[in-house]
């Protein structure tokens, strides 16, 4: 679950990480408030406004603008409220801006060298071990600096049951050419940074830029944090942070109705039971020249009623033009899942594309049999090569 950027940053201030302040507004006149009360509690003169979506690059698609008085923080909040924001992360039709932070400038009016870095702590599933990586090209697409300059990033890597030891976090404030005060400070940056990290059951924090001002305070600017979902249980007051305008609506319907569904770009709807089979059933499609529309695991327990939510979720796809439904009858019999299909199927009337249904396992001739005299559109197939040879016909 990704979180947005005033989010993340609460997070970072409860572990002690210093943030750039700000407070969230929904309308130009919450935003005025927001910057007078900033101004009382940080004395700061300007401030920034930046678009909460849950994307980067929010900077170049003119998404975070500075405001140097009331009356600019005003129009500029109104400006980009309900902007359709479009940045190198985002699609081409954008995201729709639902609020803004509004923020302290951090960056000092004549400050000659702000020094901007780059920080992030994710899981390194190779080497098993937690990972900060960090770079002294902060401020830009970390991307293109592993691209240009891959020898201006560093990786500290961490064991996550010894947790950051006090060298390593000297070594990353040592390797970003820091002495002195900002050397300090830097060091009780990563630390606090690393504690966020393991304790609210992140995958990735990653904050870009991490500002050095010229009084030397390590300060953080920006934040995109990505929570382990399995870990939500444990967390209720980050899961209460979902923000769902943000995430796909089809995802959405198919958390809430305990599928597991990821879309894809392709044009062949999947409906499997288990996520290993759903992998395969995936590489099946694209070997019969098609490509997955979705990953889709409907889990152990495909009913009628279950099996007509995947129906309906897949066929919310108009790129869908056929669908496979390849179930592993281990646990539920495959005839009582042919059943689901066919009522499943006649409750909806109009399916249009056409379905290959492969069932095997525990009663897979009496489900082909079943789903054979339903006289439906439904192709039948027993074997794994049957049902890719029946998708390549029908794509072609
Ligand atoms: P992103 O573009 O989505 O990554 O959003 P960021 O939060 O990283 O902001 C983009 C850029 O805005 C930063 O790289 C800074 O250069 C600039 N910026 C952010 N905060 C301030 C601020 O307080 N003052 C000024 N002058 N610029 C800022
Ligand atoms: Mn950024």
């Amino acid at each position: 679950m990704n979180l947005h950027e005033y989010q993340g940053k609460e997070i970072l201030n409860s572990f002690g990480v210093e943030i750039q302040r700000g407070i969230v507004a929904q309308t130009p006149a919450e935003a005025v408030e927001a910057a007078k009360k900033l101004t009382e509690e940080t004395g700061t003169g300007w401030h920034v406004i930046k678009a909460q979506v849950h994307a980067g690059g929010r900077g170049k698609g003119g998404g975070v603008k500075l405001a140097k008085n009331l009356k600019e923080v005003e129009e500029i909040a109104g400006d980009i409220i309900g902007m359709n924001l479009v940045t190198p992360q985002t699609s081409k039709e954008g995201k729709k801006v639902n609020q803004v932070l509004i923020t302290e400038d951090v960056y000092y009016p004549g400050d000659s060298e702000p020094e901007e870095y780059y920080m992030s702590v994710l899981l390194n599933r190779a080497t098993g071990k937690n990972m900060i990586m960090y770079s002294t090209e902060g401020g830009m697409d970390i991307e293109t600096v592993a691209e240009e300059t891959p020898h201006l990033i560093f990786n500290e890597e961490v064991d996550p049951s010894l947790g950051l030891m006090p060298f390593q976090a000297r070594r990353v404030a040592f390797n970003l050419g820091l002495s002195g005060k900002a050397f300090k400070q830097m060091t009780k940056f990563v630390t606090a940074l690393y504690k966020a990290y393991t304790e609210s059951d992140s995958s990735l924090f990653e904050i870009n830029p991490v500002l050095k001002t010229s009084d030397d305070k390590i300060i953080a600017v920006d934040a995109k944090v990505t929570l382990d979902d399995n870990a939500l249980f444990r967390h209720k007051d980050y899961a209460a942070m979902r923000d769902i305008r943000e995430e796909n609506p089809v995802e959405v319907e198919a958390r809430e109705a305990g599928l597991s569904y990821v879309d894809l770009d392709g044009n062949v709807g999947c409906m499997v039971n288990g996520a290993g089979l759903a992998m395969a059933t995936m590489d099946l499609i694209k070997q019969a020249g098609g490509e997955p529309a979705n990953f889709l695991d409907v889990g152990g327990t495909a009913d009628a009623e279950r099996v007509e939510t995947a129906f309906n979720l897949i066929l919310k796809d108009p790129s869908v033009k056929a669908i496979l439904v390849n179930i592993f009858g281990g646990i539920v019999r495959c005839d009582r899942v042919a059943q689901g299909i066919v009522d499943a199927y006649k409750n909806m009337g109009n399916i249009e594309v056409p379905i290959i249904v492969r069932l095997q396992g525990t009663n897979a001739d009496k489900a082909k049999e079943l789903i054979d005299n339903s006289g439906l559109a439904v192709e039948s197939a027993v074997q794994f090569q049957e049902a890719a040879d029946k998708v390549h016909a029908v794509l072609s």
